[in-house]
C-alpha cells in the first residue's frame, strides 16, 4: 500500500482492524470517508467517540446501556422473576424484537472455552449468582449452541440446580454453531416457548 500517502494508509489499517473488514472494504469505506463533506467525517467520529466514553454496563443485567440501568430493568412491568442468560447484548436485541418476552437478561459478556483459555470467572458469572440470592423463579439459559455455549449451559446448571431455581434452556432447533443474533424471530420464539428444564 506504498502507494497512499501516510493518512489514507492509516485510515485503511484502522478500519481494517475491525472484525469482519477485510482489506477491501476497509479500502472502500476509507474512501468514502474521504468523500464524504468534512461536517459529516466529525459527525461520525464524535458519534463514536461519544458512544464509547458514555456507554456502560447496566448495574442489574450487565447489558451495554448509557444509564445506570437499562430500559429493559428500569422497565416496572418487566418480570424480575424470569432470568434470561446471554452471551452478549446483540443476543439480548435479538429476543427483544420478537416482542413477545417479558422477563429480564443476564448478559455474560462470552461464554466458557477451556480451549481458549477463557474460564467461569472471565465472564459475569459470579454477577448472575448474586441476582439469583433474589426473588428469582426461572433462569432461561440462551446461550448459543456452539461448543462453548453448550459447555456455558452446563456449567450454569450444575451451578443454579442446587438453590432450587428452575433451570430451563431454550430448545436446539437453533442451528449449531449458530449465532443467536443471525436467527429469526420465528425461529427464536419457538427455541423460547420449546424450552426445556434442565
Ligand atoms: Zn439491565
Amino acid at each position: 500500500m506504498d502507494y497512499y500517502s501516510v493518512q489514507i494508509r492509516e485510515l485503511i489499517e484502522q478500519l481494517n482492524s475491525l472484525p469482519g473488514i477485510g482489506t477491501k472494504s476497509a479500502q472502500r469505506l476509507a474512501f468514502h470517508i474521504l468523500n464524504l463533506p468534512e461536517e459529516n467525517v466529525k459527525k461520525l467520529s464524535d458519534t463514536i467517540v461519544n458512544a464509547r466514553t458514555k456507554v456502560r454496563y447496566c448495574r442489574e443485567c450487565f447489558t451495554l446501556t448509557d444509564n445506570e440501568l437499562c430500559p429493559i430493568c428500569s422497565n416496572p412491568a418487566r418480570d424480575k422473576k424470569t432470568i434470561m442468560v446471554v452471551e452478549d447484548t446483540k443476543d439480548l436485541a435479538a429476543y427483544e424484537k420478537t416482542q413477545k418476552y417479558q422477563g429480564v437478561y443476564h448478559v455474560l459478556h462470552g461464554a466458557i472455552s477451556p480451549m481458549l483459555g477463557i474460564g467461569p470467572e472471565d465472564i459475569r458469572l459470579k454477577e448472575l449468582m448474586t441476582r439469583l440470592a433474589g426473588d428469582v423463579e426461572e433462569v432461561i439459559i440462551a446461550t448459543n449452541s456452539s461448543l462453548e455455549g453448550e459447555t456455558t449451559a452446563m456449567y450454569l446448571s450444575k451451578l443454579i440446580k442446587p438453590t432450587g431455581i428452575r433451570v430451563t434452556r431454550i430448545a436446539s432447533g437453533v442451528p449449531v454453531g449458530g449465532d443467536l443474533e443471525y436467527i429469526d424471530e420465528v425461529t427464536l420464539l419457538r427455541a423460547l416457548e420449546g424450552r426445556t428444564e434442565l
